[in-house]
């Protein structure tokens, strides 16, 4: 067995707690789980089945925990799982997984497929199966502090120019501040509006918050590739920073992923509790707005839909929230079929989005969110999730269909009140 198959294999072994052994022995093969994935209804292949994607995990149990498994190995009536093997299941685990968890919420057991997926790429990182874009990824996000390489004067520059659009003033490093705003590479690079449009609402209501300069980035490629040392280290940089500056809340802003990793697993990974809080921006949105502290005057008169993020309507429970806010500035909001906590994935969350060997399946793949649109017809799609956004473009554009997509928060500021007096 050569080194990396053996580190991988031990490190299955490690994964392998509690809850995964509970799942696997659980398992009653019916099936459901299939019809619950996007990557497998868009190209009807059964490998794309969800517990499928498990088997070299499932296998390693059986051989290591069972009694029949481990008498099976001992007489040499079961096959170890091999290196070949791993290389077969890299891309069922990384490129037709986008950890959406929807598939988890059919099982008839209650099996939580998408938690053994993340399991399963711990094994397949250590064993050297990991995809190169998401490889590359996690390094600049160790290295530079973001996955696609965003420094600091980056981040500046946007804020200057915000500064100067907006007459706004931007805080970083303010110590005190009820709120640390984090903010994810795409949306500093692509749509750095948001940071304006946050500026605005927190104006109006009276919100005080800050930027970290040493803290920034939202987003965790740790989780997504399944290296646990790695997502610690960049939940730490987050908490030393957030308590350097002793907040007491840190907004995890427009991303799916970047909550799912802060908000939930963090003080698992880091071994103990936060100092503050963790709310997604919405959360606050939703807030403030209970409080009467956000005012919007006029509506939308577009027909709007809106795309749940899977990390944070069906993972993170931030359902009610979009719809809240939605329902002050849209004259006619329509649900897509199937939409809040069963809502179809975009296809490149979990990672897709940074493995290009992926691309053709995850455009395949938005097959699944055609039939939602064609089913509504709306204006414009809005979203909360910088990288569902992207690639909810991309896909649109794939499929020549011409729908705008747009921010919630960026949709708020637009109908702030103070705007229209
Ligand atoms: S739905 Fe659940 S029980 Fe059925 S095959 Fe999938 S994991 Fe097994
Ligand atoms: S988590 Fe989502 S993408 Fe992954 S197997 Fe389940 S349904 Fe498919």
């Amino acid at each position: 067995m050569s080194a990396s198959l053996e580190r991988g294999i031990n490190a299955f072994k490690e994964q392998i707690d509690a809850p995964v052994a509970s799942f696997f022995s659980s398992c009653v093969r019916c099936g459901l789980c299939a019809n619950a994935c996007l990557f497998h209804t868009e190209t009807g292949d059964p490998k794309y089945t969800p517990i499928h994607k498990l088997e070299p995990l499932r296998r390693v149990w059986k051989q290591e925990y069972t009694f029949w498994g481990r008498f099976a190995k001992a007489f040499g009536l079961s096959k170890a799982v091999t290196d070949g093997e791993l290389a077969d299941w890299e891309t069922l685990v990384y490129d037709s997984c986008t950890l959406c968890g929807r598939c988890s919420m059919v099982c008839p057991v209650g099996n939580d497929i998408a938690y053994m997926i993340r399991k399963m790429r711990e094994g397949m990182a250590a064993a050297g199966h990991a995809p190169e874009g998401l490889i590359g990824a996690t390094k600049r996000a160790v290295e530079i502090g973001s996955p696609m390489g965003v420094k600091l004067p980056a981040l500046e520059a946007q804020i200057r120019h915000t500064e100067k659009e907006s007459g706004l003033s931007i805080p970083v490093d303010v110590e005190g501040a009820e709120y640390m705003l984090l903010l994810s590479s795409m949306e500093i690079m692509n749509f750095p509006e948001f940071i304006g449009a946050t500026a605005k609402i927190f104006k109006q209501a009276g919100v005080t918050w800050t930027i970290s300069s040493e803290a920034f980035e939202a987003t965790n490629s740790g989780i997504q590739i399944g290296v646990s040392e790695i997502a610690a280290e960049l939940v730490e940089r987050i908490v030393a920073a957030a308590e350097k500056l002793k907040v007491k809340s840190v907004i995890s802003p427009e991303c799916g992923h970047a909550y799912m990793a802060i908000r939930w697993e963090g003080p698992n990974l880091i071994g103990r509790p936060y100092s503050f809080k963790v709310v997604h921006i919405l959360e606050v949105l939703d807030q403030l707005r209970e409080e009467g502290r956000l005012k919007t005057t006029g509506k939308e008169s577009q027909r709007l839909t809106y795309h749940d993020p899977c990390q944070i309507s069906r993972r993170g429970g931030v359902v009610e929230q979009p719809r809240n806010l939605l329902n002050m500035v849209a004259e006619d909001f329509v649900e897509m079929p199937d939409s809040g906590t069963m809502n179809w994935c975009c296809g490149a969350g979990g990672g897709v989005s940074s493995n290009e060997r992926a691309d053709g399946l995850r455009l395949k793949a938005f097959n699944r969110k055609k039939q939602q649109l064609d089913a509504i017809h709306p204006d414009a799609i809005v979203s909360s999730c910088s990288n569902c956004r992207i690639h909810l473009e991309d896909g649109l554009e794939e499929y020549g269909m011409d729908i705008p997509v747009v921010s919630l928060t960026e949709t708020i500021a637009e109908y702030l009140a103070e705007d229209k007096t």
